[in-house]
């Protein structure tokens, strides 16, 4: 009987959207303690394509963010990467990844995860009705980022705190440039990857248009 309910219990799946530009240690925390707070069984990282309050700001070729998130997630069983977002390759609405990945999963349940920079204008984005009925919303604290929880409807969106990891991709990209360690804000890894292919060096996104 119980193995019986134990088979019947809907898979939990946290998905964490981002630009992953590229991934570090403050992605993986807050989702590492969503995954042992909501006892998820499995939190997948899905890069973005170009998000659409992004779309005046380069990023780097999705299939280079897609593999440094390969590379931070390879060590954790309950971590993975998803390419429906990037292999869409148009701008990324997370209606489209949440329904994609929910007939991807069959019947699950899914809780999306996404920083306190991000939940503070959630009510503003594409079709939230629909979102709401898809997943279960999870907001994580993020230093210099504060939460605006009034309008948030609790049964749809949780607020978890994690461990204070003041790191940005975009803090990351820069010291890259200027050639200051990032050793320690990323894995070993994509630290090697970025080394590799002389990623956020000079000019480094300016490449494909010098040929
Ligand atoms: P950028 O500086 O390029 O915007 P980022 O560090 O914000 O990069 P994103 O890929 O934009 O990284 O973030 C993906 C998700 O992870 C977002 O929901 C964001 O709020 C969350 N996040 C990013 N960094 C942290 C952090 N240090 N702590 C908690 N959440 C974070
Ligand atoms: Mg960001």
């Amino acid at each position: 009987e119980n193995s019986v309910k134990l088979n019947q219990r809907r898979r939990r799946i946290g998905v964490m959207g981002g630009t992953f530009d590229p991934i570090h240690h403050g992605h993986l925390v807050a989702a590492s303690e969503v995954q042992a707070v909501f006892g998820l069984d499995e939190v997948i990282f899905v890069p973005t394509f170009r998000q659409p309050f992004k779309l005046g700001c380069p990023v780097t070729e999705a299939e280079h963010r897609y593999l440094m998130a390969v590379i931070a997630t390879a060590s954790n069983p309950r971590f993975s990467v998803s390419r429906v977002d990037i292999d869409r390759a148009t701008t990324t609405y997370t209606i489209d990844t949440l329904t994609d990945l929910k007939s991807a999963l069959g019947d699950v349940e899914l809780f999306f995860i996404t920083g306190a920079d991000a939940i503070s204008d959630i009510m503003r984005w594409k079709d939230i009705d629909q979102l709401f009925e898809l997943a279960h919303f999870i907001g994580v604290t993020r230093p210099g980022h504060s939460f605006n929880p009034v309008n948030l409807p609790a049964q749809h969106v949780s607020l978890v705190e994690v461990p204070a990891m003041a790191i940005s991709s975009t803090d990351c990209r820069n010291r890259v440039k200027s050639h200051q360690p990032v050793w320690y804000l990323v894995p070993d890894g994509v630290v090697q990857y970025i080394a590799k292919y002389g990623l956020y060096a000079d000019d480094a996104r300016l490449q494909s248009d010098s040929g």
